[in-house]
């Protein structure tokens, strides 16, 4: 099987190509061409199989062109922790995505492309460089995810004063083969040097560069295995009705994981995509016309998203069709005053502490669900990283676990460079 562009301009890859690229020659986004239903047997097994075990039988149907057993030994380095499902009221379920190194549920897809490139950068001789422009999550999650990965470096660049405490120690603090630059300048400046350091000669020349940006189909990918996890638990339970499940979107790249679980055959009712201010895929829902634009800054700011990247493979899921994409997915939109009364209301009622993301699907989904319906939504992130917005909520923050208190412990390293492309291309070339 190969991997094709959703541009349908450039040809169809092999994955490791496809994985080593990100974004096709012609802007496009790779696709799986085919996404076999997976047998009976796996279903009815489900509720038996751990996470690792049903994941890697996803792995092996969803990506082509590595050996199984290597695939298996990915797939489960990856998942060194689980997805808790957790009842937060009767027949409302929250799936804890955020049990990971980092606390982000961007660390599976992280952690997976991480050793599926270090995989396929093993047969070259060069060292192959990740360059990765963060506002704050994308950088945690990548950096520690390709921590020790051989044959590969990782440069992380961040705006210097713009980024958490938190978020700048996840990233600043490993050392190994993670070096974080910090740009006197904004977010805007970063992703605008490391696409300027993509497309130069010289550097080119120099050495391998390669990105690990959420659009790669190594990253989307293994979000699906949260999807059979939530079934597998409801099962494990005793609860055999197909879910409504709720994602939290921004760019729809776990979204369009899940979508992609349904067309193996897993049985979900309905999706919901809860969205922040930045509700353009509610308006495509609504009306059928897509009009990205400037995002606004939230609370749930890791959904601050106004154009989102994957919408080109939802449309692609279902062959352009607007009805079809509306029947299968609702939309839903939180305010900012949405956000904070819904953890409130929710730690009131029930003790448990949404995080800002994990609010907005928890609303969505009480909105969307009907009766009789058993209902799961994705809690994204640990309320521990936005305390001031649970503060605010609810008088207090949530209780810091260990892991970030750890790495706020240990020394900072970073290399801080000015703005200038000349700056980080001597820097670079100097590295060699
Ligand atoms: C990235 C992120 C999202 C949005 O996920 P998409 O796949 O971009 O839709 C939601 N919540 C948190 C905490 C995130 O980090």
């Amino acid at each position: 099987m190969k991997y094709y562009s959703t541009n349908h301009i450039s040809p169809s890859v092999p994955l490791s190509e496809a994985v080593t690229r990100g974004l096709a020659p012609d802007g496009g986004l790779y696709m799986p061409e085919r996404i076999s239903r997976l047998p009976e047997v796996f279903f009815s097994g489900l509720a038996d199989m751990s996470f690792v075990e049903a994941s890697q039988r996803v792995a092996r149907a969803l990506f082509a062109g590595v050996p199984a057993d290597k695939l298996n030994s990915i797939t489960a380095d990856t998942l060194s922790f689980d997805t808790p499902l957790v009842e937060v009221e009767p027949g409302v379920y929250s799936l804890e995505l955020f049990h990971g190194p980092t606390l982000a549920f961007k660390d599976v897809g992280a952690r997976f492309m991480a050793r599926l490139l270090g995989y396929f950068a093993a047969g070259g001789d060069r060292e192959l460089n990740v360059l990765v422009a963060t506002s704050g999550d994308t950088g945690s999650a990548v950096a520690n995810g390709f921590l020790n990965v051989p044959g590969i470096h990782v440069y992380v660049l961040y705006p210097s004063g713009k980024v958490s405490r938190i978020q700048e120690s996840q990233f600043t603090t490993l050392g190994h083969n993670i070096t974080a630059l910090e740009i006197a300048g904004t977010f805007d400046d970063c992703q605008r040097l490391v696409k300027s350091a993509f497309v130069d000669a010289d550097l080119n020349a120099a050495m391998r560069l390669t990105s690990a940006n959420s659009i790669n189909i190594a990253r989307l990918l293994p979000q699906s295995f949260y999807y059979y996890r939530a079934v597998s638990q409801l099962r494990s339970r005793g609860i055999d009705l197909a879910p409504v499940v709720c994602v939290p979107s921004g760019n729809f790249g776990n979204l369009t994981a899940g979508l992609i679980a349904a067309r193996t055959g897993l049985g979900i009712k309905h999706f919901i995509a809860a969205n922040n201010a930045n509700d353009v895929f509610l308006e495509y829902l609504e009306t059928g016309h897509y009009n990205p634009r400037a995002s606004v800054q939230t609370y749930a700011n890791a959904m601050d998203v106004g154009a989102p990247s994957n919408f080109a493979r939802i449309l692609e899921l279902y062959g352009s069709s607007h009805d079809a994409i509306a029947a299968d997915i609702s939309g839903q939109r939180n305010s900012n005053e949405d956000i904070l009364a819904t953890i409130r209301d929710v730690y009131d009622r029930t003790g448990y502490i949404l995080d800002p993301h994990g609010a907005c699907a928890y609303r969505a989904l009480r909105g969307g669900m009907k009766k009789g319906d058993v209902g799961i939504f994705l809690e994204t992130a640990h309320p521990a990283k936005f305390g001031n917005i649970i503060e605010m909520a609810i008088g207090h923050g949530a209780p810091v676990p260990e892991k970030l208190k750890a790495c706020m412990g240990r020394e900072k390293q970073s290399i801080p460079l000015s703005n200038s492309f000349a700056d980080l291309k001597e820097y670079l070339l100097a590295q060699n």
